[in-house]
């Protein structure tokens, strides 16, 4: 493994089983990205991005293959010191917001801060983060009283919340129109380049793609240069 590599995945294999019949999704996918770096992955829909993301995010374990992240074997941890590693270590941004309804914005953002308490003023940090997507105005609100793409911006500041240093977006403009997601998309990159952290971004867009420092292709279950 390259020594700097902050993820690096080596042949991972995902097979679902499914009563009809077996669905191979992953054959053999290879990885390696080190802090500072973004990577864009494209490729049609039912190809198996999102099911990458989730074994790279430790949601997921793979069939076959190793993934280490930050040095570490997420999957010879037990299952609460796991999920203290996912909550340090890795920052999600879906496609659908995943706000919590009866929460603030405020709230929703200190929420990944209250599994596993840290010394930290978070509540600082989350009114920080909360200018640096400009919602410092709607900190009371609650995520129906937003606009959408206010809505990314709360779940980009929720995700950011415990510095992790890997982030992974999963079309996470894809419910946005152009111009709300072309705003949404900038501010990911600007945080970022401002957090150092390992940016892995799933989208269709080419435009986005190629905002990334690298930008691969799933075909036929294996992750190829676009
Ligand atoms: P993408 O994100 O590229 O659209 P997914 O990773 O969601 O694709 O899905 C890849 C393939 O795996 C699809 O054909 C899908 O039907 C199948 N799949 C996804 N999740 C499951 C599951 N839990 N059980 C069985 N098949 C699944
Ligand atoms: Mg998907």
């Amino acid at each position: 493994m390259s020594e700097s590599a902050l993820l690096q995945i080596n042949g991972i294999h995902k097979t679902y089983d499914h009563p009809v019949e077996p669905v191979s999704v992953l054959r053999g996918v290879d990885l390696s990205l080190s802090r500072g770096q973004s990577l864009s992955i494209m490729g049609p829909s039912g190809c198996g991005k999102s099911t990458l993301l989730h074994l790279i995010g430790t949601l997921d374990e793979p069939g076959m293959g190793t993934v280490s992240i930050d040095g570490r074997d997420p999957f010879s941890l037990s299952e609460p010191e796991l999920a203290r590693f996912r909550n340090q270590v890795i920052g999600f941004v879906f496609q659908d917001h995943h706000l919590l309804p009866q929460y603030s914005v405020m709230e929703n953002v200190l929420l990944p801060t209250h599994a596993f308490p840290v010394e930290t003023d978070t509540e600082t940090r989350a009114r920080k983060l909360l200018a640096r997507v400009s919602l410092e105005h709607r900190l009371d609100h609650r995520p129906a009283e937003l606009s959408g793409g206010e809505r990314q911006r709360v779940a980009i500041a929720r995700a950011l919340i415990n510095s992790p240093a890997l982030m992974l977006c999963d079309e996470p403009t894809g419910n946005l129109d152009g111009k709300t997601a072309d705003a949404v998309a900038e501010l990911l990159f600007d945080l970022h380049k401002e957090e150092n952290n390992v940016l892995v971004m799933v989208t269709h867009s080419p435009e986005l793609a190629g905002k990334c420092d690298r930008s691969m292709r799933l075909r036929d279950g294996l992750l190829v240069d676009a």
